[in-house]
């Protein structure tokens, strides 16, 4: 099935075109059509199963087919979203998917100044993208006008309610008019879930996607522990070692991406770098070269690594860590997909360490870590028990597999600890909040 099958308009199918999707993802075959019909939809699908697009372009398309609201352009279509993080990104996926429609869209969220926020929904928007607590203080303060929303997503319902948004979820539907169009995405089906699709849809689509294997499982992960101004040795060293031949490179920042790419070359490695200054085309052209193999290393900030999808991407290097732990998953999501093995490699110096223990706790998961002889920091290591090399086996289940093959000669600073035992992923929030006390 391609888009153009889905009744897409042209300027939705240009968009998805410039992201590099050649066809739709399950759930995106069976959303698509049943929102466009101006049906409620349940649908189940987790994060990576493509379910932004699934609701976002259909709802363009919808908004876009009726002019704004004139007076003041008020908001008609609501998503909420347990977190800022998810907020942001589905923030930048409706002005990506929105980019050739004259849309106008607000992302709301809390722990950042309101004012902007306030400024923004006067000018008028078209879509209100937010968190529940940020969003009732808008409300609260009557800068934000509810009454003429025409679509809700509800986005991740199991973990809105496993944060403890219900009540707030309750108030901003008290503010919203009953006759609309409520799309609800949850990654399970409580009892309570069920509930609450109950009161608030009318003979939805239901729809079921399998569930993905998280990323986490899917890839095995390594750190390996070296110091900062030594890492950009030790990645040319590895990718030459082990005859990397493609590797998508994460640096924090634009400049980062440059440089690196530039020591790359140097040292004899083809390299490029992406990021949100490069022009489109230069983007898509180094993409290309990327998928064709003519460039080698491919080094991306997180925000231009969006649109990358490479089904049989082998080897994911964090160059530095994330600030976020939700980018790490998504950073390693790169690669193992379509059933193929992949492999994360983090090059983690001591200042990282909470960044490390961030993404640790996120992921309920100590991961495998180990110096490279030769390479072994000299600078303050990281606290216990970062220190100690460990399995990976909670979840990826490769935990001494993966540290033998991971690097020439391995050595662990101490011997190894016991596997992890296997647990659910933490909430994000909740994740945070331990981090916080610890
Ligand atoms: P989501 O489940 O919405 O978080 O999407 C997961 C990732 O899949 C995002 O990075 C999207 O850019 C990407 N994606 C969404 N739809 C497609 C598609 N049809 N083909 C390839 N990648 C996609």
């Amino acid at each position: 099935m391609e888009f153009s099958d889905l009744g897409l308009a042209a300027d939705l199918l240009r968009a998805v075109a410039d992201q590099g999707y050649t066809e739709p993802t399950p759930i995106q075959q069976q959303a698509i059509p049943a929102v466009l019909a101006g049906n409620d939809v349940f649908a189940s699908a987790q994060t990576g199963t493509g379910k932004t697009a699934g609701f976002t372009l259909p709802m363009l398309q919808l908004l876009s087919a009726t002019p704004p609201h004139k007076v003041q352009r008020t908001p008609r279509a609501l998503i909420l979203t347990p977190t800022r993080e998810l907020a942001a990104q589905i923030g930048d996926s409706v002005k990506t998917y929105g980019k050739h429609l004259p849309l106008r869209s607000a992302v709301v969220y809390g722990g950042v100044g309101i004012v902007p926020q306030i400024q923004a929904l006067r000018r008028g928007v078209d879509i209100v993208i937010a968190t529940p607590g940020r969003l009732l203080d808008h409300l609260g303060q009557r800068t934000l006008d509810l009454s003429q929303i025409e679509i809700l997503v509800l986005d991740e319902c199991d973990r809105m309610l496993d944060m403890g948004f219900i009540h707030d979820i309750r108030k901003v539907l008290a503010a919203l008019p009953k006759s609309r169009q409520t799309l609800m995405f949850s990654a399970t089906f409580s009892k309570v879930i069920q509930q609450l699709a109950n009161t608030l849809l009318k003979n939805p689509t239901l729809i079921e996607v399998a569930a993905r294997n998280t990323a986490a499982e899917r890839v095995e992960q390594v750190v390996h522990l070296v110091d900062r101004d030594r890492k950009r040795e030790l990645l040319a060293y590895m990718i030459s070692f082990h005859n990397w031949q493609q590797v998508l490179v994460f640096t924090r920042t634009k400049h980062g991406a440059n440089r690196l790419a530039e020591q790359l070359s140097q040292d004899g490695l083809r390299a490029a770098a992406i990021h949100g200054n490069k022009t489109q085309a230069a983007r898509t052209r180094a993409l290309n070269d990327f998928k064709l193999g003519k460039v080698r290393v491919l080094v991306a900030t997180d925000v231009a690594s969006r649109g990358i999808d490479i089904d049989q991407l082998p080897h994911v290097v964090n160059f530095e860590l994330p600030h976020v732990p939700e980018d790490y998953v998504h950073r390693i999501g790169r690669t193992g997909r379509a059933g193929c093995g992949g492999k994360a490699v983090s090059l983690v110096c001591g200042e990282e360490s909470p960044l490390l223990k961030g993404i640790e706790l996120l992921l309920n998961q100590t991961l495998a870590k180990i110096v490279v002889p030769g390479y072994e920091p000299k600078s303050s290591a990281p606290a216990e028990p970062e220190k100690r090399q460990r399995s990976n086996q909670g979840r990826g289940g490769q935990g001494t597999k993966s540290n033998s093959q991971s690097a020439p000669k391995p050595q662990s600073s101490k011997p190894q600890d016991p596997p992890t035992r296997s647990k659910k992923p933490v909430s994000a929030s909740r994740a945070r909040k331990r981090l916080r006390s610890a």
